[in-house]
């Protein structure tokens, strides 16, 4: 029987954290502030959105919402964020994505005041995570890493494997868990027998975005799985990357879908927020 790593305790743990620092820095006269950039009508991102919103509120973290119709230009977007950047209120700022096709997405990330982007996808930041240096790390990686700490996961030396290589997911992960002396191999579309690295792995992350992907086959006995694959089946319910039934007999310990990564990553934005205002406020 695995453990079963628990996203939701582990959010509630940061959001306490959070909501304490939130009020020390209101003693300082400093209210966190985040701008959320909304552009066109897109279900999953309207949920997502208001779980955003209402995280902060609850937190004490102030929150504007900028909405723009799907006909605005790359220009007057990036005029915009241009002014969020400049804005003392707004301590970070979330495009959220995906954006219209439209729209020049890596462009208007590039924008953003690398030191407000709390989804960590400037380049700056990106540079600043394979340094080594302090800087805005995307929230998924960052609340993987902090349930790994959270269950005692003992990285050094072993081998993680990453199944997913994007820019918000896969290869920050694969960066945190090296900088924590993993060895580590990240797969992607195109490598070949994917289910060989897989089965190496004492640490096995898995973001794809195909429900079900990994059984049995692909885990080594007492290996611990995380799975951040979010995928909607037809009949509504949401599932992972991994087939849990399969795997958690055979795995040490297992991430849930819901209740796994998913609580973690709005957790860790707040966070990002609150530690891009206190290195604002010069008390980071
Ligand atoms: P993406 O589509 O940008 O990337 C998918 C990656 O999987 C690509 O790098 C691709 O090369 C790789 N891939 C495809 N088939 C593969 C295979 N057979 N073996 C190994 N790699 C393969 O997706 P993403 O944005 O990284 O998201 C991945 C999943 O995680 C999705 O289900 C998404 O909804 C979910 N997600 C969850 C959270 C969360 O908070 N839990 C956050 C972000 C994404």
């Amino acid at each position: 029987m695995a453990i079963i790593i628990d996203g939701k305790k582990g959010a509630r743990a940061v959001r306490d954290e959070v909501t304490k620092r939130v009020a020390a820095l209101a003693e300082s006269g400093v209210i966190p502030g985040l701008a959320i950039v909304q552009v066109g009508h897109h279900a999953p991102s309207d949920i997502y959105v208001g779980k955003k919103v209402h995280a902060c509120e609850k937190a004490g973290i102030r929150v504007e919402v900028h909405r723009f119709s799907a006909s605005i230009t790359d220009s007057a977007l990036a005029a915009r964020l241009r002014e969020l950047n400049q804005d003392p209120a707004v301590h970070g700022i979330l495009v959220q994505l995906p954006l219209p096709d439209t729209l020049s997405t890596k462009t208007l990330l590039d924008v953003i005041d690398p030191d407000k982007d709390v989804d960590g996808l400037h380049p700056l930041n990106i540079g600043r995570l394979h340094a080594g240096r302090p800087g805005l790390v995307p929230c998924t990686p960052l609340g993987i890493m902090r349930l790994l700490e959270d269950y005692n996961v003992d990285l050094k030396g072993k081998h993680a494997v990453v199944l997913g290589r994007s820019a918000i997911v896969g290869r920050p992960i694969s960066w945190l868990l090296l900088r924590a002396h993993a060895t580590v191999t990240t797969c992607h579309r195109h490598t070949p027998e994917t289910i060989e690295h897989a089965r190496q792995a004492d640490v096995l992350i898995v973001a794809v975005g195909r429900p079900g992907l990994v059984t049995s086959a692909w885990v080594k006995p007492g290996a611990v799985v995380i799975d951040v694959g979010i995928n909607r089946l037809p009949s509504g319910r949401v599932v992972g990357d991994v087939d849990f039934a399969s795997v958690e007999p055979v795995a040490s310990a297992i991430s849930p879908v819901p209740g796994g990564v998913g609580p973690m990553t709005v957790a860790m934005l707040l966070q990002n927020v609150v530690d891009a205002a206190s290195w604002r406020a010069g008390e980071g």
